[in-house]
């Protein structure tokens, strides 16, 4: 594909210029993966103990790993939001899963598209308003469903007969082939729902891990000594506040279904989703096991232990399907003779709680949930099996994106371009802290804190109680031992307070921490 944009540029005004790519060479294609909840302790290239994923790390083999990769508020649609907007929370203004997302505000899909991409979203959205700046969308309502989901276009609801994860693969495939149009770089974003709660597995993988002990995290029976009292009150255990029914797939008895209370309420809708292939192939599944752990009457800590089995095989088989799903998208490029000239990025909204501290789920500052992985490949450009230490965020991705594209970002984005990572280049002056910010008050009641986090060292701050963590991740990187109150670490507590004003006022983070 040569380029006509010489002529174009001889007749748009100069401030129109700046937003049309600059660079000699056609721009790349864009492919963002986007996951939900994938901890980067379940990717293979990051040292998994517990799965594979050889397709996610074929992207790093062939490409980039970022090692020191983080979100900025762990949760779904702040972190879609962040991605979009390249700004913080506090400045998009979706600070939690409750806020709607005002699709007016300048988006990296917007300029792209302003400057010749043909752009798409596929799957998860979750930004209660209408995608703006894509040619074509098709959204999963709020979370999705993973069996037989509704699709929302521009047209309307569709149901669509299958797995989500096949199915949003099979919608982003169907886009390249009948609806891009060559001529154009595409901007295309494939956004799973996996491996989001409620964690069911696909037909292909539903007896996956079944004869397998997994490994067991070092802190599943974690006591909080030391941590403040958002870790002592939050409810996402594995233990007390996994839901027997609707999280870990026990199938009541018409007795029981009569009796169940919250969320355990929803797996009669779930099982009536099903079709009756999918149905009797799930019951062929999960009934034999679910009779074994009725007959086995487990208590204590052996009840924890076989929670964590049962979440975990499941949450790996959900993932198992998204790594079968990149190696098709991988092998279509392939098939079309695309490869050379698309960007491939893979990454996740946030991490996850794989039984890190006894939990599930996500919000806290913690690694489990702040670090996500992310892989990139762009042959020529990126230097196969490369890795990187910087920190990056999610907050990068928006102006990275427009740069590879030769787009100028407006200046409000506030996060860096890692293309000169990407290229194996020293980035001068690239930061060494991150910010981090978490809003959302009630479910799984963590409370709202803010931090900063080096490449050694991570203060977390709880405006409502007022309460500080310090964790020294190099000697303790469980962080089981909050430093805040030792007197040895005064100094390095009070450097990292003032780090943490610094980026506040940075950011243009309104109030006082
Ligand atoms: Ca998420």
């Amino acid at each position: 594909m040569r380029r006509v944009l010489p002529l174009l540029l001889l007749i748009l005004p100069a401030t129109v210029q700046g937003m049309v790519w600059a660079v000699e060479e056609a721009p790349p294609n864009i492919l963002l993966i986007y996951t939900d909840d994938h901890s980067a302790a379940a990717v293979g290239c990051y040292g998994s103990r517990i799965n594979s994923t050889p397709n996610i790390d074929r992207i790093a083999r062939e490409g980039l790993r970022f090692d020191n990769a983080f979100c900025t508020n762990a949760i779904c649609a702040p972190c879609r939001a962040v991605v979009l907007t390249g700004v913080h929370s506090h400045l998009n203004g979706l600070m939690d899963n409750g806020d709607v997302f005002d699709g007016s505000q300048p988006t990296f899909p917007q300029l792209l598209q302003g400057a010749g991409y043909q752009t798409a979203l596929i799957g998860k959205w979750h930004l209660k308003t209408d995608p703006t700046g894509f040619d074509h969308w098709a959204v999963l309502p709020g979370q999705g469903d993973y069996y037989n989901p509704d699709f929302i276009t521009s047209e309307g609801k569709t149901r669509d007969e299958g797995y989500v994860t096949d199915l949003v693969t099979d919608r982003s495939i169907t886009w390249l082939e009948e609806d891009w149009d060559r001529d154009q770089p595409f901007l295309l974003m494939t956004q799973h729902k996996a491996p989001h709660r409620s964690w069911m597995p696909g037909p292909d993988h539903l007896d996956l891990y079944a004869d397998v002990e997994m490994n067991e995290p070092e802190t599943l029976f974690d006591d909080y000594a030391t941590r403040g009292s958002s870790a002592h009150e939050q409810e996402m255990e594995i233990d007390r506040h996994m839901y027997l029914h609707y999280d870990l797939k026990i199938e009541p008895t018409d007795e029981e279904l009569a009796e169940l209370q919250g969320p355990d309420r929803w797996i009669k809708g779930m099982r009536e989703r099903l079709t009756p292939a999918q149905l009797a192939a799930w019951d062929a599944a999960f009934r034999p096991r679910n009779a074994a752990f009725r007959a086995a009457g487990l208590e204590g800590r052996d009840l924890v232990r076989w929670k964590y089995q049962r979440y975990i095989k499941n949450y790996l088989r959900c993932i198992a399907s998204v790594d079968d799903n990149i190696g098709r998208l991988l092998d279509w490029l392939d098939a079309q003779g695309l490869a050379d000239n698309t960007i491939v990025i893979y990454t996740s909204d946030q991490g996850f709680f794989l039984g890190e501290h006894g939990w599930y789920d996500k919000r806290f500052m913690y690694e489990p949930s702040l670090k996500v992985p992310m892989v990139v490949r762009w042959p020529g450009r990126v230097e196969p099996g490369s890795t990187e230490e910087a920190l990056v965020q999610n907050l990068d991705l928006a102006q990275t994106f427009l740069d590879v594209a030769g787009v100028q970002a407006p200046d409000r984005m506030q996060g860096r371009s890692l293309l000169p990572l990407l290229e194996g280049q020293e980035a001068a002056g690239w930061r060494d802290s991150i910010y981090y910010e978490y809003f959302e008050e009630g479910i799984h009641n963590v409370q709202p804190h803010q931090g900063v986090r080096t490449d050694r060292w991570k203060l977390m701050y709880f405006p409502g109680s007022g309460e500080w963590e310090l964790y020294d991740l190099k000697t303790d990187p469980n962080e089981v031992r909050n430093l805040a109150s030792d007197s040895t670490h005064a100094g390095q507590l009070d450097r990292m307070k003032s780090e943490l004003d610094r980026l506040r006022a940075f950011y243009g983070v309104p109030g006082e921490s």
